[in-house]
């Protein structure tokens, strides 16, 4: 096993050299802008050191990590209703895709696809809408600071026309009750929170302590619920490259076309990489790479038999 921080320093390095790094998402206007060049890393240890390189104090659009935050919110506030409306099964497909709805009544295959999310956050309008999932994540990050992008919430509100098809056709089915209006909104606020690898490598720590405040030791979400949400990382938090990342990493993961990656490595870290370039899934290219090159020299990996 390899020194972690001098790990961490020569992945950065490494990441740096890279010439190929993917497209940024340019479907978000205001995501378009964002420089393809940046590469930022944070690990928490198990004993809550923090370990960072490269742009890891830089704040960035976690879109789709946020299905693990609202997902967390959600159970918290609706329980296991939850699963009435969306089910913990890999999709296979894009995370905007809309094919399966129509086979399957209206209930999205997992909350970590863009449908599926949109059903859970449709809960949360219900409840305690976006202060409410902000609240969660600041909790979760213990940092208060933590905010809304409100023009990259604009932009996606702008352009946003599949999610708002998504929405509708779910609404069709009686999967989203609120009204569509209400939904979207929370949708893409939740999808413009602004972190940095720092604050996100911290929000995830007691997904790494199973679901226990890393600094009290108190439980955030019981035991069962975090190895729960870890499992549908693993199966379904890279979409239709989720086998790929599992067999490549190993560890339990969740992406966003920020370019940003939330994994965990139970019991050892929580880690979150960032690097705007995508792959043709939307899964950041290099924030993948970092992920692999890390885990592999750590020898972090969910089926090592325990040492
Ligand atoms: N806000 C993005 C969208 O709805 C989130 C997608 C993602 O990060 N994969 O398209």
């Amino acid at each position: 096993m390899s020194d972690l921080a001098a790990t961490i320093a020569a992945i950065a390095a490494a990441m740096a050299r890279e010439t190929t790094r993917g497209a940024v998402a340019g479907y978000i206007p205001e995501l378009a802008h964002v420089d393809p060049r940046h590469f930022g890393i944070a690990v928490v240890d198990a004993e809550g050191r923090e370990h960072v390189a490269g742009d890891a104090d830089l704040p960035f659009s976690i879109q789709s990590i946020s299905k693990v935050f609202a997902l967390v919110e959600a159970l918290a506030a609706h329980g296991d209703r939850v699963w009435a409306r969306v089910g913990r099964e890999p999709s296979g497909s894009a995370f905007n895709s809309i094919v399966q709805l129509e086979a399957e009544a209206g209930r999205p295959r997992n909350p970590f696809i863009n449908a599926g999310a949109l059903a859970v956050t449709d809960l949360i309008a219900g409840s305690g809408g976006t202060p409410a999932i902000l609240r969660r994540v600041r909790d979760l990050a213990g940092d208060p600071t933590i905010a809304v992008d409100a023009a990259v919430a604009a932009s996606e509100a702008a352009t946003g026309f599949r999610n708002a098809a998504l929405a509708n056709y779910m609404k069709s089915f009686g999967v989203i009750d609120g009204p569509v209006e209400r939904t979207l909104p929370v949708y893409f606020e939740q999808c413009a929170i602004a972190m940095s690898c720092r604050q996100l490598a911290r929000a995830g720590r007691f997904l790494m302590h199973g679901g226990r405040c890393p600094t009290s030791g108190a439980p955030l979400v019981s035991a069962e619920r975090a190895r729960r949400l870890l499992a549908l990382m693993l199966t379904c938090g890279h979409y239709d490259a989720s086998g790929e990342f599992a067999f490549q990493v190993g560890l339990p993961g969740k992406s966003g076309v920020g370019g940003g990656i939330l994994a965990i490595a139970p019991g050892r870290a929580s880690i979150a990489v960032w690097s705007p370039g995508l792959s043709k899934q939307g899964n950041s290219l290099l924030g993948t790479r970092a992920l692999e090159l890390l885990a592999h020299a750590m020898m972090w990996n969910v089926f090592n038999p325990d040492e």
